[in-house]
């Protein structure tokens, strides 16, 4: 392939964004299509498009001169991203790949073509399937697409469909596991198939929104345990077989098992602290992987964690409150994603926070939790509490 002066993303959000803010050190193009003409790539881009991520026409008529093309999120067309590849792009993920991790049943029988450990399951078409698999019970429904930031996720209660409040299949419905920890693990795999694996990290969930509260790095697991989650979602790359930057979520049992939870094809939230953590971060691998050029260094610095910065109290105009309180303590790196309007959970910024040990870390994280808050300027518009 030539040389590379034009990379399309389809998706215009805060990945975008961070990918933007990296790759705008060298000298490369980046058009990003999006339908929200306020997103957080919109002033950064050197070409920002509106329009709809998900219609192959506009898809392909976007990308038709651009050299590379890259997503942001998933919920993209395919079938244009196939006809791109067609054209000589290099495409990234895969068509192939995105197609089976789009769908939460095809990612599914991957793992389990390839022996990759991950919680038993069914596939159902509709809510009446559920009485089928009592031996499934206690179990989660999951849409198998559409889904995102545990919207789409159902934790059943008993194995009757009327208790059920959920839109319309088909379903993958998933034996629970009882939890430990929720790791994850980013592994990077060139065009060429070499691959890296970053330090598994540890995530806290905020149980009100199912979205990560913040996560730290490295988790703190043993090193045996630590050795065999990088291992697995090393595999899970190797599976895929193709270049990308693969983010896979891993469940740490309370029986001491790794189960693969899922895996998204791309730059992702439990990578975040990456940028300041490593010299090489998720973005960085990513532009290497679009411009041909070798992986960079992924190892950790020294302990990180980072902190999403979500939306509370409704609808409005976002204002971020208490960043003064914060930015004078050293190793404190704000991120504001500069969406115009808050919503009660939804993601607008983070904090990453270095420090020498876990206890400085967990000192860090007390600190941005008191003082920083997403909240509507002048109260909600809409009152959604
Ligand atoms: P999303 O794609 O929306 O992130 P996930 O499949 O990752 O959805 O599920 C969201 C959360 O639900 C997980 O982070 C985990 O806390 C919980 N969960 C998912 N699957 C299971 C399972 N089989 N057993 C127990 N908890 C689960």
């Amino acid at each position: 392939m030539g040389t590379v002066r034009t990379i399309a993303l389809l998706g215009g959000g805060q990945l975008g964004r961070m990918f933007i803010e990296n790759a705008l050190r060298y000298n490369v193009s980046i058009d990003v299509l999006d339908p929200d003409p306020h997103a957080p790539c919109a002033r950064l881009a050197d070409r920002f498009v509106v329009g709809d991520i998900r219609d192959a026409e506009t898809v392909v008529r976007f990308a038709r001169d651009a050299d590379v093309v890259g997503i942001e999120i998933e919920h993209v067309n395919v079938e244009a991203m196939v006809e791109l590849k067609r054209m000589g792009k290099r495409v990234v993920p895969d068509p192939d790949v995105l197609r089976i991790i789009k769908d939460k049943g095809l990612q599914k029988e991957f793992y389990r073509l390839h022996k990759i450990p991950s919680a038993p399951f069914a596939l159902i078409e509709d809510l009446r399937g559920i009485e089928q698999h009592g031996d499934l019970f206690p179990a989660v429904l999951k849409s198998r697409s559409g889904g995102y930031d545990g919207k789409g996720v159902w934790v059943l209660d008993g194995n009757d469909p009327r208790s059920v409040n959920a839109v319309n299949g088909p379903y993958v419905l998933e034996k629970r596991v009882g939890i430990a920890k929720e790791l994850a693990v980013l592994v990077v795999r060139s065009t060429e198939g070499t691959q890296v694996t970053y330090d598994p990290v540890e995530m806290v969930f905020d149980p009100r929104y199912n979205l990560v509260d913040h996560l730290r790095a490295p988790a703190r697991i043993t090193s045996d345990l630590s050795e065999r989650a990088k291992g697995l979602a090393a595999r899970v790359a190797e599976a895929f077989r193709a270049p990308g930057v693969y983010a896979v979520e891993l469940f740490l049992t309370e029986e001491g098992e790794l189960l693969v939870n899922e895996t998204a094809p791309r730059a992702h939230n439990s990578g975040h602290h990456t940028i300041e953590a490593c010299s090489s971060s998720q973005f960085d691998q990513l532009l290497r992987i679009y411009m041909g050029w070798p992986l960079g260094d992924h190892t950790l610095r020294g302990p990180a964690a980072m902190i999403n910065l979500v939306g509370e109290g409704g609808t409005g105009i976002a204002s971020l409150v208490g960043l003064d309180d914060i930015l004078h303590v050293s190793g404190t790196f704000a991120h504001w994603y500069g969406k115009r309007e808050t919503r009660t959970g939804r993601k607008m910024g983070h904090i990453t926070v270095t420090a020498q040990d876990h206890h400085g870390l967990d000192q860090a994280i007390a600190v941005t939790k008191v003082h920083c808050k997403v909240v509507p300027e002048k109260g909600p518009i809409v009152n959604e509490q």
